[in-house]
């Protein structure tokens, strides 16, 4: 397999002539036309895309080439194309926009196709090499996909070139921020720093504070305090003198009782007394029997 940069180095040493421009003689070419097979400088392979892929498709030299390609430069070549030029006595004074619409130069083109794609070589087919070939046929379609396949390469290529470059600013960005940060954390450090003292005082202050609020707060709490134990005290002497009177009325409802029975016992006797008085009474005894038998 070719490396990408050793293409150049093959169709370079395939044929002496190629290390000048097929067109003007200038050292160095850069470009290649493939169905030409030929080796150009940059000025004059700008000429030749004016032409179209159909009669020059434009190549970097040092870019990557394929087997069907590179078959242009193997079989074709600077040299080759330069000696059908003089055979056919191709007027080389005309201008790359009219040369290559030549009668001469078509059939060149398509002779070199048939002989990478191994077909029957075409016979001479003009009288004149010099006339320009009106509505040409399109001898060449599949460049036209490769000049689209190649430019998709190229966008991807230039893609993938500016995601490096936005990565690399993205990056840059993000070192540039991490700095701004640590520079607005070092302030605030600095601010806090600053802050601390009187942080400081603040909180020596209210511990002050609390001090004083703390003795207001004792003073208070002991005053309730001994308030409560006051009331206390108030209350169980208070409790202490219910609980006499209560005594008190006991007694008293104890002694009344007693005096109730008492009563109850002298009224009893009384009675008692009464009845034996009457009982030994026979007068009494007497009347009420003859009450009796008078009414029966
Ligand atoms: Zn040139």
């Amino acid at each position: 397999m070719v490396e990408k940069g050793q293409y150049k180095d093959i169709i370079l040493s395939i044929d002496e002539e190629n290390i000048k421009c097929a067109d003007c003689g200038k050292e160095n070419p850069i470009k290649v036309s493939v169905n030409n097979g030929i080796i150009l400088c940059e000025g004059c392979a700008l000429q030749h895309l004016e032409l179209g892929p159909n009669v020059s498709y434009i190549r970097d030299l040092s870019g990557e080439f394929d087997e069907y390609l590179l078959n242009y430069f193997t079989l074709g070549g600077n040299s080759k194309f330069k000696r059908f030029l003089k055979e056919e006595n191709v007027d080389t004074s005309l201008p790359i926009n009219k040369k290559y619409l030549t009668r001469a130069c078509e059939f060149y083109r398509i002779n070199l196709k048939k002989k990478v794609q191994g077909g029957e070589l075409l016979k001479k087919n003009y009288e004149n090499p010099n006339e320009i070939v009106e509505n040409m046929e399109n001898n060449f379609p599949e460049f036209e996909d490769y000049v689209i396949k190649h430019q998709k390469q190229n966008k991807e290529q230039t893609l993938g070139k500016a995601k490096k470059i936005i990565g690399n600013i993205g990056s840059g960005l993000f070192s540039f921020g991490k700095k701004v940060y640590s520079g607005v954390k070092q302030g605030a450090n600095y601010v806090a720093v600053k802050a601390q003292p009187a942080t400081n005082k603040i909180k020596k202050g209210a511990v002050f504070m609390g001090h004083q609020v703390g003795g207001v707060y004792t003073n208070i709490k002991n005053k309730i305090i001994s308030k409560n134990k006051g009331e206390q005290k108030e209350k169980e002497t208070e409790n202490v003198e219910i609980k006499k009177e209560e005594k008190v009325d006991e007694e008293k409802k104890e002694e009344n009782e007693v005096k109730e029975e008492e009563k109850k016992e002298e009224i009893k006797n009384e009675e008692n007394n009464g009845a034996g008085i009457l009982l030994n009474n026979p007068s009494i005894n007497n009347e009420s029997s003859q009450e009796k038998k008078g009414e029966q």
